[in-house]
């Protein structure tokens, strides 16, 4: 049998013992919180009256029984976890604690709940795990909240994107010297609060679309891309900007011609790999723009690469700058929201921070990885992994693709 607490000593034990056993057990049966010790063949020791009050399962009845009877988890699809994804069951295959924010608790009655739960290994003086503590809450209200705000931030950047694109509209009036009069210093504060305006739009923009992208609500429309022609298009379109900013912008992949060791171009023409992978081509547009205008914005000479590479599982494209560079200690967060990096070379410049969790939203919506190498003072390389389709799969998506443009989307036909 697994048990809490110190072993009793000498002198008034029995006495001190009691009143920790006591303790204990007030603790263990007030507290809101399920608790569940689990022996190391997953049977359940301990079920709290605060977990019998989540899962519906009255404590005596699930004593003694398997873990997992008692306990189901499903994500949020309504999908039942795998054993090797359940915490329950990772907690003694890793011996390290686990923690899972988004799963749903199966009840008694079948109901689905949003908990919160962490699992504790208990590990004996030779490293074995022999038991495991999970506690777990119910996240209801909290995500009804979460949920609550969400709506409130949509809704209201969505109703004032429409007045800030209207002052936006009449302040270009303004500035446009075919239609309006204005003194230079009349010039110079408009064109200042125009600058400002376009900021507040594209915050409300950047709002709108992070709320959408952690409630599963953005639009999706994921068809087969071949990446290299897609990339280059998108730097042909982009580079104007970098030019106007003196930056020069370039497209890497295979070059597309054979060298020799020299590097000396042998004039051979070979076949560029075709990199196919199933994204929506105007939500990857939109990851791609981001990056290469951060590029832009932080860098003050050099230039700018998109790139593209993979091997026979991956599709890797890349946005590389010659800019300031992210401290590494500031690299784990610069995807979070309104993460912003708080150094002399990019603080003065304007920002959301919404950008960059913006493009993981995005990238995870296509099973892909986005993740940043960087060194200060020597700039940045933005990498995006994505699962690659093999040549066959991709056209055989393709053309059912075009032989049933009513039965879309493709992404379900990838899957199947
Ligand atoms: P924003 O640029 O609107 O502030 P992002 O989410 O796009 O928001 O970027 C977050 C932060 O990451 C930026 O504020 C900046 O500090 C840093 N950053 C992003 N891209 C680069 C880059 N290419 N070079 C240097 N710093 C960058």
């Amino acid at each position: 049998m697994l048990g809490f607490g110190k072993k009793s000593g000498s002198g008034n034990a029995s006495g001190y013992l009691r009143d920790e056993q006591l303790k204990f057990k007030v603790i263990i049966n007030t507290i809101e919180d399920g608790v569940v010790l689990i022996a190391n063949q997953g049977t359940v020791q301990l079920f709290n009256p605060g977990a019998g009050k989540i899962s519906g399962w009255n404590p005596e009845e699930a004593t003694g029984i398997s873990v997992h009877a008692v306990m189901k988890f499903v994500d949020e699809k309504n999908k039942p976890y795998a054993l090797t994804d359940n915490p329950l069951q990772k907690v003694f295959d890793t011996g390290q604690t686990i923690r899972d924010n988004s799963a749903f608790l199966v009840t008694r009655s079948n109901k689905s709940l949003p908990i919160s739960l962490n699992v504790t290994p208990l590990i004996d003086d030779s490293s074995n795990v022999t038991g495991a503590v999970a506690v777990f809450r119910n996240v209801t209200e909290e995500r009804e909240e979460e949920q609550r705000r969400a709506d409130f931030i949509s809704t209201a950047s969505n109703e004032m994107r429409t007045p800030v694109a209207a002052i936006e509209g009449y302040l270009s009036l303004a500035l446009n010297e075919k239609v309006a009069t204005i003194d230079n210093r009349a010039r110079d504060y408009l064109e200042k609060a125009h600058s400002s305006t376009q900021h507040l739009g594209q915050l409300f923009q950047d709002l709108l679309t992070s709320a959408k992208a952690e409630d599963g609500r953005l639009s999706s429309h994921p068809i087969v891309i071949e990446m290299g022609s897609f990339l280059q298009q998108v730097t042909d379109d982009m580079k104007f900007a970098a030019e106007k900013k003196g930056l020069f912008a370039e497209f890497v992949t295979g070059s597309g011609k054979t060298i020799n060791a020299t590097g000396k171009d042998l004039g051979e023409t070979v076949v560029r790999p075709l990199y196919y992978t199933l994204v929506d081509p105007d939500r990857l547009r939109e990851v791609i723009t981001n990056l290469f205008d951060n590029a832009v914005k932080y860098t003050d000479q050099g230039k700018i690469s998109i790139g593209l590479t993979g091997d026979k599982e991956v599709v890797q494209m890349y946005v590389r700058d010659t800019g300031p560079g992210v401290p590494a200690e500031d690299q784990p967060h610069l995807f979070q929201k309104f993460y912003r990096v708080d150094n002399s070379a990019t603080r003065t410049i304007g920002g959301t921070g919404l950008g960059l969790f913006i493009c993981r939203k995005i990238v995870e919506l296509y099973n892909g990885r986005i993740w940043i190498e960087s060194e200060l003072g020597k700039g940045s390389t933005f990498f995006i992994n994505f699962p690659r389709l093999d040549t066959k799969k991709a056209t055989e998506l393709q053309a059912a693709d075009a032989s049933n443009p009513q039965l879309q989307p493709i992404s379900s036909l990838a899957t199947s």
